[in-house]
């Protein structure tokens, strides 16, 4: 068996140097225990927060230790009265081969239903994180422009995609021309904005976005967010999603100040954690599973293959190397 710890706290960009894989010894499950087999690894933009040595809403990883993330996994072994060797389980596990689990917080996920890997992304926290979201700060009406940034990711292609489904003129801000004609194809985007390619993005998202934008769902902060708080109307929301635009950064860049803006258009900028809804998961999961078999509602997955590129694969989402949900096949 083998295990991934953080070796260092990465110093702005990640490296593979940061990880450190090890050879572990096999265990035996104990009464109540369960034996995993990971499946399906999740890397996420927010584990790169947990990198460092700083209060969060979630405690840091330990420097020495198994670096841990949502898992689909399956149960080689059962002590457990809830499992049952065979069964497929999701929860956040660690960035093991094989693991002894005590078996809580295990959710049993079904492979008829969806395929496994859809748990870690339109059916698991990319896809709840957009529609609580949008449900809790957006607000979305009919006819309204709403623009989301990260467009192509797990969490923007499923944003847009229930800005359609609303009613909604909808425009994605991405890294290259393939996302955008992409995010337009297969997601229905309206429009969309190549940002690596674009010297004046206030004047992109001006002419994207001719009647003002509504909602903007940010997933990156930075530059895009200070020029998207240009072209807001009266009353916008602005959901404060993610910023991965400034997660590898030393230090936290300073821009346009936002409250003059926010004042003139009586406008409201809200973070959100989908961590604070877990109340809402399970009817959330419905609403998308019914949108998926409605043929409403589509997906992208990167899929790396092997254990031994989970670094790799984390690295890239700085990258942009993937479209939609990135993930490791074991
Ligand atoms: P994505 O699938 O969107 O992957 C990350 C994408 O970010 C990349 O594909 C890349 O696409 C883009 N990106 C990378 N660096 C930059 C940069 N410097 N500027 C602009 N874009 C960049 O990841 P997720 O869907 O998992 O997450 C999206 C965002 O949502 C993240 O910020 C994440 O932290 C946040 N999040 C927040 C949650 C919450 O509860 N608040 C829960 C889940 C996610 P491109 O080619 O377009 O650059």
């Amino acid at each position: 068996e083998k295990q991934i710890i953080l070796k260092n706290r990465p110093k702005g960009e990640p490296s593979e140097a940061d990880f450190e894989f090890q050879e572990i010894e096999s265990q035996e499950p104990k009464a109540g225990q369960v034996l995993l087999e990971s499946i399906f690894i999740s890397v996420d933009p927010y584990l790169r927060g947990r990198m460092r040595d700083e209060e969060s809403y979630i405690e840091p990883f330990e420097v020495g230790k198994p670096i841990e993330s949502m898992i689909v996994a399956k149960v080689l072994k059962s002590h457990n009265p809830t499992l049952e060797a065979g069964d497929h389980v999701i929860g956040m596990l660690d960035w093991k081969t094989k693991q002894v689990h005590s078996g809580e917080n295990l959710r049993k996920i079904d492979s008829a239903v969806a395929p496994l890997s859809a748990y870690l992304g339109v059916l698991g926290l990319t896809g709840l994180t957009a529609f609580l979201a949008l449900d809790k700060i957006g607000d979305l009406k009919s006819g309204e422009t709403l623009l989301v940034s990260g467009a192509a990711g797990a969490v923007g292609s499923v944003v847009g995609q229930i800005g359609k489904i609303k009613g909604c003129k909808v425009v994605g801000i991405a890294g290259s021309d393939e996302k955008i004609q992409h995010i337009k194809e297969k997601f229905g985007f309206d429009d969309g904005i190549n940002y690596k390619t674009t010297k004046d993005m206030k004047k992109a998202i001006e002419e994207a976005c001719p009647e003002g934008v509504d909602v903007y769902f940010d997933n990156v902060g930075g530059e895009i967010l200070d020029a998207t708080l240009q072209n807001i109307n009266k009353a916008a929301r602005i959901i404060n999603c993610g910023a991965i635009s400034i997660y590898n950064k030393t230090e936290i860049p300073t821009g346009p100040r936002p409250e003059g803006i926010l004042i003139k258009k009586s406008a409201l900028m809200q973070g959100f954690l989908v961590r604070d809804h877990m109340a809402e998961f399970e009817s959330a999961i419905k609403q998308l599973a019914g949108w998926l078999q409605e043929g409403k509602l589509k997906y992208d997955e990167t899929i790396v293959n092997g254990f031994e590129n989970t670094p790799k694969a984390f690295i890239q989402l700085f990258e942009g190397k993937n479209t939609g949900k990135m993930l490791v096949k074991i």
